[in-house]
């Protein structure tokens, strides 16, 4: 993967599944061996979010240091954005959405999941934690994934709150290749790409931008 791949400029590592959701080219085959695996177990599998570009996540990250869309603590109520510094957007908008550049949804190898026939009729996606937690909806995928996933190569690598990214039970990651990516990526690429973005809160980001790389990018979970 070149530069332009791993930060989300160039997509053409991916491949698209439908108008809307692509994945790396090399992990449509292990993807698809978990769907029969479990469907075999009544569940199906779906893709509510894969490669993503740097412009969109651009766009996510800028509409919600805007406050045009809302940023949720990792309690699930909504965080003041009128009351706030540039830095506590910053980590605020951190907890849930990576930084432009440094999105593994850049890679697609990262897939945010959900099995389809156990969202009930008039729900909506929500991605959050309670949907897949104990009495959540999808409890019976995260015990799937949790026991099966590997089998694939797959894993989850937020797994738990670390001080940095919240826990995302929904987000999956093919980890050969994207532990691969992510030593790839630099904190002084990074520091390029965002120095050449038209990104809201710049100044602030670049003054803590080895604390970002350190707590939101390589701080996940190092086991499969
Ligand atoms: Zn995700």
């Amino acid at each position: 993967m070149n530069i332009k791949q791993l930060t989300g400029q160039n997509d053409s590592h991916i491949l698209w599944l439908n108008e809307h959701c692509g994945i790396h080219k090399d992990i449509e085959h292990h993807w698809q061996k978990m769907c029969s695996a479990a469907l075999q177990e009544n569940l199906v599998l779906k893709i509510a979010s894969g490669y993503r570009s740097f412009e969109r996540q651009l766009s996510i990250w800028n509409r919600k240091f805007i406050g045009e869309l809302l940023v949720k603590n990792q309690q699930g109520q909504l965080v003041d954005f009128n009351m706030n510094s540039d830095q506590e957007k910053i980590d605020a908008i951190l907890l849930f959405s990576a930084l432009p550049g440094a999105s593994r949804h850049h890679w697609g190898t990262d897939i945010d999941i959900y099995a389809e026939n156990l969202l009930p009729n008039n729900k909506t996606l929500q991605l959050e934690p309670w949907e897949y937690q104990q009495d959540g909806y999808f409890e019976p995928l995260s015990q799937w994934l949790n026991e099966h996933s590997s089998d694939f190569g797959f894993y989850f690598p937020y797994d738990k709150y670390r001080q940095g990214v919240a826990a995302e039970p929904w987000h999956l990651s093919y980890k050969p290749l994207a532990s691969s990516f992510l030593s790839q990526l630099s904190c002084e690429q990074l520091t390029t790409i965002i120095l050449n973005s038209d990104i809201h809160g710049k100044i602030e980001i670049i003054n803590n931008i080895e604390n970002i790389y350190n707590c939101y990018v390589t701080n996940i979970n190092k086991e499969i």
